[in-house]
């Protein structure tokens, strides 16, 4: 494999290198802290005066993490570290576990954030012959207006489509001859879903790669979107906390996520003890943006539960990867006293063939016991007036969760457009348990 690098230089510097390189902007960054209420209480507190007081990236350890909650505490203009006329634009989080966040950029910010994505999109073998359909959320969220930035850069033709509205998604795709869409997982795979209902033959299309990304998918979802529509897909990790797309990404190599160590710093700990786990064990990824001046953030708590992956990547990139995020810690479900994470009940349902591209998860008391409930949209081979097939997938999705996930759950299937469908981030489980005070 021909791998190709947007940075040559910076994504294969020698791991000394990028090391110095980190602290020199930890440095910057805490800096630019040391301007906001927030953090100059929080430095001070840990002895950090001034950046010089920063000597090793040890002593970023000094530095107590930061959480949603100090952020949400700080809105507006808490953790602003530079005049507000230099600012020149703000994002927010998508809000999916409460009130958005906000953060600015100012011209320079946003410069290195484009280069970041670049990097990304690049990385994965496109370049200025491409033609880039955006198809996710414009606006606040930042996953529109980052890749937009990143695809310009690279200098791929963008169409900035936005999310929904697959007809007219078909119809720009058809005209313009799109090369690469970037989408969530759900989209993309409601968007197969809806090609032969619309009479799209895939040979109209010069399809050939997505970026999927914005929630978790399973390996399992990964194949599924790649065979159905005869495309490579490419993980993309990002979060608004930290610009946005363009922290974590696949290389050709699709071995886990390349996070770019230039930009980031990244922690794995023990959401419990709030400790290191050991090389390569799994915990929540903590962060520190080392590459933005308007909003700098330290050891932020992403909530997020990734890896290391160990090992060189055959790409030559020297940038450690994290494994594919399984889910967030607070998107844990407890069925009866057994925890369960929605990413493995995805993993059993995009694994069997006969089964449809959306699903849905409900939760429900049922006089002490909770009860689950896992409705599945059918394949297109099996049709909902014939028992026999469709008892007999019933039968597999029950057996085969059941295995993976020692609950034993209702499973009902549904015809094919069903259940409800979400254009950005899926809305997978329905919890109507009443909430304990
Ligand atoms: P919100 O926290 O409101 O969803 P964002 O829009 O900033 O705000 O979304 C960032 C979050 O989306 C991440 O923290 C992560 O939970 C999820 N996410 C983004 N990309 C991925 C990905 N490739 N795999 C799994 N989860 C992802
Ligand atoms: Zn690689």
């Amino acid at each position: 494999m021909n791998y190709q690098y947007w940075h040559p230089k910076m994504e294969t510097l020698p791991r000394a290198d990028l090391e110095a390189w980190q602290l020199a902007r930890l440095k910057d960054t805490a800096a630019y802290a040391l301007r906001t209420p927030f953090y100059k209480e929080r430095l001070t507190r840990a002895g950090i005066r001034e950046a010089d007081d920063i000597k090793s990236l040890e002593d970023l350890k000094r530095i107590p993490f930061t959480t949603k909650h100090d952020l949400r505490d700080a809105f507006p203009y808490g953790m602003l570290s530079v005049p507000r006329d230099e600012v020149i634009r703000l994002h927010a989080s998508s809000g999916t576990t409460g009130t958005p966040t906000t953060i600015y950029f100012n011209r320079e910010d946003i410069r290195r954030w484009s280069g970041f994505v670049a990097r990304c999109i690049y990385g994965t073998g496109c370049n200025k012959s491409d033609v880039f359909q955006n198809m996710i959320t414009y606006g606040l969220f930042t996953g529109g207006l980052g890749f937009h930035a990143g695809g310009e850069e690279v200098g791929m033709l963008v169409i900035p489509s936005g999310a929904g509205n697959t007809t007219r998604q078909f119809k720009l795709m058809q005209d313009f001859g799109t090369t690469v869409v970037h989408a969530t997982p759900s989209f993309l795979l409601h968007v197969e879903s809806r090609m032969k209902e619309e009479g799209v033959s895939r040979d109209s299309l010069r399809l050939k790669r997505a970026f999927a990304g914005a929630e978790p998918y399973s390996e399992d979802t990964r194949r599924r979107i790649e065979e159905l529509l005869g495309i490579d897909v490419y993980n993309s990790y990002g979060l608004s906390e930290m610009n946005g797309p363009g922290v974590a990404f696949e290389c050709q190599a699709k071995n886990g996520l390349h996070l770019w160590e230039d930009g980031y710093i990244a922690e794995i700990i023990d959401p419990e003890t709030l400790e290191p786990v050991p090389e390569g064990e799994t915990g929540e990824l903590v962060l520190t943006i080392l590459c933005r001046e308007a909003t700098p953030i330290l050891r932020y708590r992403t909530r997020d539960i990734s890896g290391f992956s160990t090992g060189p990547c055959p790409c030559g990139r020297t940038h450690r990867r994290i494994r594919r995020i399984t889910g967030r810690t607070d998107d844990m479900l407890i069925i009866n006293g057994v925890n369960l994470f929605p990413s493995q009940i995805e993993e059993v349902i995009m694994g069997i063939k006969e089964a449809g591209n959306n699903y849905l998860i409900v939760v429900e008391k049922d006089g002490s016991l909770d009860r689950l409930t896992v409705k599945t949209e059918i394949g297109p081979d099996i049709f909902m007036d014939d028992s026999r097939p469709l008892n007999a997938l019933r039968e597999k999705i029950r057996k085969t969760l059941q295995a993976s996930i020692t609950i034993n759950p209702k499973v009902e299937l549904h015809e094919k457009g069903a259940l409800p469908v979400s254009e950005g981030k899926a809305k997978r489980v329905q919890d109507n348990r009443p909430k304990e005070v």
